[in-house]
């Protein structure tokens, strides 16, 4: 049986724990907050109040937090703290969940390698219901070898797994990812609500434009106009889903890359000043989709 060390029991990382177990992993469990470490326990995973410990007989180390900074730290060390790659054998391989700066991914990418460990980067699509269900998209970015080595372990949290080329590049692709799903949200909200605005009923207009060329998937599977989908966040106060929060970050993300590689992101930070005022205006725990309200807000009598 394999052996897991997974770092990081938020709302991704807790549903991703549980599907490793219900595959038949063994799961070494590390996270701060006792409450999350005390949950993944009672699942069946063993839980560890010291990082290092987690990985001394690991096959593969996961890592599912909050930031680089967060990741680089744990694995590498910074500030005095430990660093778990000290604990691990050489044959474990260390694979990050999280979305970072795609620089941070590489810099550990090349720093454990210096170590002798094998590293890659797969951030996810497919949010907190993706991650509970087992059915999430991950975008790996690493060597073949080491992308064809881990992606059974993959298998037993998603359904897809795609290898987008050497470490750092998942994290592009997922920011990319995200940055044209920003953009399609706040579109499809304005396109809704001209509708709207012009006496059209939102759920017909919905139907026209799915079946027409503006059709994309905000519009036909997570629809922002309240009403409309009945299993979507916007039928629900906008609870749940992704929050804005986390679309703001990916954003910040999606910027500071272009920035690198001086790429035109007119769209982009459109998206971004709107994003970040919405978030500003107290939105920053709904879900993105949200931003449908400041369309549908400010629509004058
Ligand atoms: P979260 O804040 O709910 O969970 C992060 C967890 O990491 C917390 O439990 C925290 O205590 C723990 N943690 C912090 N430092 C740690 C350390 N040194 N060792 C172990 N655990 C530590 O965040 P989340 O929503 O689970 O997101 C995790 C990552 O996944 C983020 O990078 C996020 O951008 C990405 N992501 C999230 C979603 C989503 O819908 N929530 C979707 C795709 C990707």
């Amino acid at each position: 049986m394999k052996t897991v060390a997974f770092f990081g029991l938020g709302n991704m990382g807790r549903g991703m724990v549980l599907n490793l177990l219900n595959s038949g992993y063994n799961v070494h469990v590390y996270d701060p907050i006792d409450e999350n470490m005390q949950e993944a326990g009672a699942r069946g995973a063993t839980i560890f109040d010291k990082p290092e410990a987690a990985v001394l007989e690991a096959d593969f180390v996961v890592s599912m937090l909050p930031s680089g900074t967060h990741v680089y730290s744990l694995l590498l060390g910074a500030d005095n703290s430990e660093a778990i790659v000290d604990c691990a054998s050489k044959e474990t391989i260390f694979i990050d969940c999280s979305t970072i700066e795609s620089e941070t991914a590489r810099a550990i990418g090349s720093e454990l390698d210096s170590l002798g460990f094998a590293f890659c980067d797969a951030p996810v699509s497919g949010g907190v219901a993706g991650a509970a269900a087992g059915t999430l998209t991950f975008i790996v970015g690493g060597t073949e070898e080491n992308v064809r080595t881990i992606s059974p372990l993959l298998s037993a949290m998603g359904n897809n797994i795609f290898h987008a080329g050497s470490v750092g590049t998942g994290q592009i692709a997922k920011i990319c990812n995200n940055l044209l799903l920003s953009i399609l949200m706040a579109g499809t909200s304005e396109a809704l609500q001209l509708a709207i605005d012009n006496g059209l009923d939102p759920t017909v207009v919905s139907n026209i434009m799915s079946k027409s060329s503006g059709n994309n998937w905000t519009l036909s599977h997570y629809n922002p106009c309240p009403g409309v989908m009945p299993n979507v966040p916007s039928s629900h106060n906008y609870e749940g889903g992704f929050m804005v929060n986390l679309m703001n970050k990916d954003l910040n993300l999606a910027m500071q890359t272009a920035e690198l590689t001086c790429s035109q992101t007119p769209m982009g930070k459109l998206a971004q000043s709107l994003y970040k005022e919405h978030q500003q205006e107290g939105n920053g725990e709904r879900d993105f989709s949200s931003i449908f309200e400041m369309y549908s807000n400010n629509t004058r009598p």
